[in-house]
């Protein structure tokens, strides 16, 4: 339910609404918009006819009913877009924000080449996973810790903030220490044991589509994270698995504008992923970006063919560059800047 305040209701008065919510067994989300204030309340819908009767409190406009099924990660519950904020970075404001780097950290001088180049080009964030979730057990699993301490010196040498894989909850501290957002991965968007950990935090979160997941159940993943108050999620569409083998994934574009009006919170694509092929990465970034994505995140690797992990996908740093490049006219077309 969603208890809506009259226009400049003073705060005592909010404050005596949130707390009778708590005593209703309720979790009180206020939003303290620029006209007014509205509290959501979540929690055991069977309760609702108490939660109608706080109609009759003072300062009380109405009291409505979310229909989502995602409370707070609805655009019902709140309309204005979702700012997420990462150092100086704003994710989901005017700017489209580049995240690039190698699929994996391999080693110091991979790190190091890779976030010059893009930083360089023009990236904002660098990724490189240190955990990895691989298919087979017998597959390159990560450098663990040795590569979040890789990751770091290139955030040092370079200003570029940092995205990494979190695999085990029990990483989460670990991880923490090193990065600036937290990806969850495809395969663990349904880890709620995972989202659960990150809701305590104020981490942002990258939060990427499960290859097999639908639109719905990525929201309501996101919402386990909103729910524990960690309102700094970041929503990715990395391509799903259809009947089509001629790329790794079916890139969903359509996921951006469903998102977008089904939810507040930013909207990343990830064309390296959702393509699998390098040379259709730069056609579907211009895509996404056309489709209002808040930002890409991109696989660039010095070396591709000896990567250790998706090279076919992989860009190397001047393709990254010329990407830069084509994607800055359809840029300027969807009004927002690079
Ligand atoms: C990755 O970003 O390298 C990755 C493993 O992505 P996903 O979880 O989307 O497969
Ligand atoms: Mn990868």
């Amino acid at each position: 339910m969603v208890i809506v305040m009259q226009a400049g209701t003073p705060q005592e008065r909010v404050e005596a609404v949130i707390a009778r919510v708590q005593e209703l067994g309720y979790h009180p989300h206020p939003i303290y918009g620029t006209e007014r204030t509205v509290i959501a309340a979540v929690g055991d819908e069977r309760g609702k006819a108490q939660l109608q009767m706080l109609e009759s409190m003072v300062g009380v406009e109405k009291v409505v009913p979310i229909l989502q099924p995602y409370k707070l990660s609805g655009s019902e519950f709140k309309r204005e877009k979702t700012k997420v904020l990462v150092g100086d970075l704003e994710i989901g404001g005017d700017e489209v924000i580049i995240i690039a780097g190698p699929c994996s950290v391999e080693s110091r001088s991979q790190m190091l080449e890779v976030a010059h180049a893009v930083k360089e080009a023009g990236a904002r964030m660098l990724r490189g996973g240190a955990f990895k979730p691989r298919t087979s057990p017998y597959s390159f699993q990560g450098l663990g810790e040795a590569g979040l301490e890789i990751l770091a010196e290139a955030r040092e040498a370079t200003g570029l903030y940092v995205v990494t894989e979190l695999l085990d909850s029990h990483e989460l501290e670990l991880v923490s220490k090193y990065t600036d957002v937290i990806q969850v991965g495809a395969r663990n968007m349904q880890n709620f044991g995972i989202l659960t950990r990150l809701a305590k935090t104020r981490k942002a979160v990258l939060l990427k589509r499960g290859m097999m997941s639908k639109i719905e159940e990525l929201l309501l993943s996101a919402e386990y994270i909103l729910a524990g108050g960690n309102y700094n999620v970041i929503l990715c569409e990395r391509g799903i698995r259809t009947f089509e083998t001629a790329t790794r994934n079916t890139l969903d574009l359509s996921a951006i504008p469903v998102i977008k009006k089904q939810s507040h919170l930013p909207v990343f694509a990830d064309p390296s992923h959702g393509t699998g092929i390098w040379e259709y990465v730069t056609p579907m970034a211009r895509a996404a970006i056309s489709a209002g994505a808040d930002g890409l995140i991109i696989e660039v690797h010095p070396n591709p063919a000896e990567a250790l992990s998706d090279g076919l996908q992989s860009l190397k740093p001047e393709k990254f560059a010329k990407l830069i490049e084509e994607i800055k006219p359809f840029v300027a077309a969807a009004g927002r800047t690079l």
